[in-house]
């Protein structure tokens, strides 16, 4: 696994569950993978030696992130099975190539009307085709709400793309949201399969809380689902990924796709036969899928470092319910937004799963 952090670390309890041993890469010791795994590699992760080792140990690599570079996979994949591959992960890492991607292969549900940007000479031009308010986002490295600016003005836009750094960007109409919904797909080299659609809500630009199923209708969750997995089909993907859409009163719109397990995807950990992670570890060593059956309704919620506050939470308030699973990542300091944990609440009732979770989370925040 190269990467450290708590996506690695939930990849990790999945395969040693199914008996396999997990050597993670990442240069940052302590890390949430690397306490768990039965090695860790601390280098970096283009680190030529450590690279070799890993090859040495392991029969198949596969990533946490997708700002892994690319020379990496490239080493890796001329010496062990790599998933996903270098091509479905060039279009991941970029915005504009996944635009330009589920243009071509999901015209039902396209993006958001955009414009690339290489040079703030192209601005003016992309703003009069775009309109008022858009978003300015870097095409590579954003993650999080990171990497981005709403725009309401010509000023706006040059001052974004200059404080980005004059690097390439994607700018793109900001719509009136009605719900944000993400999906999970794995897909092996036969089949694919997708969960339930989660719907989402964030806070800051980092989710905030997942409830799945979503509340949608039946035509749009499998307007949804088909689309993530005729993008995993046209890329001829192995292993998991995660689409997120945007629900409007003009249609469903593709905004983006990780190439890897995703954090609207936790609550497959507690309320599906086969977890997310479970499905990277078997599609990763060949193994036949698992069921992405929902056996009950769950809600998710983040629990990011600023509920620490310089004490740890009271755990104890989530302990007296037995329908909640508390999920820490091993990370031993606390910072505003660093994801800490999630909790989980399960309950055949959505609407009373959400209100518990809504009101646990509060009771914690106090
Ligand atoms: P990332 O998740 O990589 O930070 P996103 O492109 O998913 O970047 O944007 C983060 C959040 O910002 C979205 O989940 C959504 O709430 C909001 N957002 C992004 N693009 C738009 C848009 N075009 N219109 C309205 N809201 C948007
Ligand atoms: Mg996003």
């Amino acid at each position: 696994m190269l990467g450290g952090g708590q996506l690695g670390r939930m990849f990790t309890e999945a395969a040693q569950r199914l008996g396999y041993r997990v050597v993670v890469l990442e240069p940052s010791e302590p890390c949430p993978a690397g306490l768990l795994a039965d090695e860790h590699l601390v280098a970096g992760y283009d680190h030529a030696e450590a690279l070799d080792r890993l090859s040495e140990m392991c029969e198949a690599a596969s990533y946490e992130f997708e700002a892994v570079p690319a020379q990496a996979v490239e080493y890796l994949r001329n010496r062990i099975t790599v998933r996903p591959d270098a091509q479905p992960l060039s279009v991941a890492q970029s915005r504009l190539a996944e635009k330009n991607f589920a243009t071509q292969h999901t015209p039902a549900t396209p993006p958001v009307p955009y414009q690339p940007i290489e040079e703030a000479a192209q601005l003016p031009a992309a703003l009069e085709h775009i309109g008022f308010p858009c978003i300015l986002k870097t095409d590579r490295l954003g993650y999080d709400g990171k990497g981005q600016a709403v725009v309401e003005s010509p000023a706006d836009a040059e001052a974004a793309f200059a404080r980005f750094g004059n690097v390439s960007c994607v700018l793109e109409r900001q719509l009136d949201l009605q719900q944000e919904v993400s999906v999970i797909v794995a897909r092996d080299c036969e089949h694919s399969i997708a969960y339930p659609v989660a719907e989402n809500e964030h806070r800051n630009g980092i989710l905030h809380c997942s409830r799945a199923p979503a509340d949608i209708s039946g035509v749009v969750q499998e307007q949804v689902q088909d689309s993530a997995r005729k993008i995993a089909d046209a890329l001829d993907y192995h292993g998991v990924l995660a689409v997120e859409y945007f629900i409007t009163s003009d249609g469903v719109f593709f905004n983006e796709m990780a190439p890897r397990p995703h954090n609207s995807g936790h609550y497959t950990l507690d309320a599906c036969v086969a977890s997310q992670f479970e499905q990277q570890a078997r599609i990763l060593c060949g193994l036949p899928l698992g069921a992405p059956t929902q056996h009950t309704p769950a809600v998710m919620i983040n629990l990011l470092g600023d509920l620490w506050n310089g004490r740890e939470p009271d755990w104890a308030l989530l302990q007296g319910d037995p329908a909640v699973r508390l999920h820490l990542y091993g990370k031993k300091e606390a910072r505003p937004g660093r994801k800490m944990g999630h909790l989980c609440v399960l309950d055949p009732d959505p609407d009373a799963a959400y209100a518990r979770a809504c009101s646990l989370y509060q009771e914690l925040s106090a």
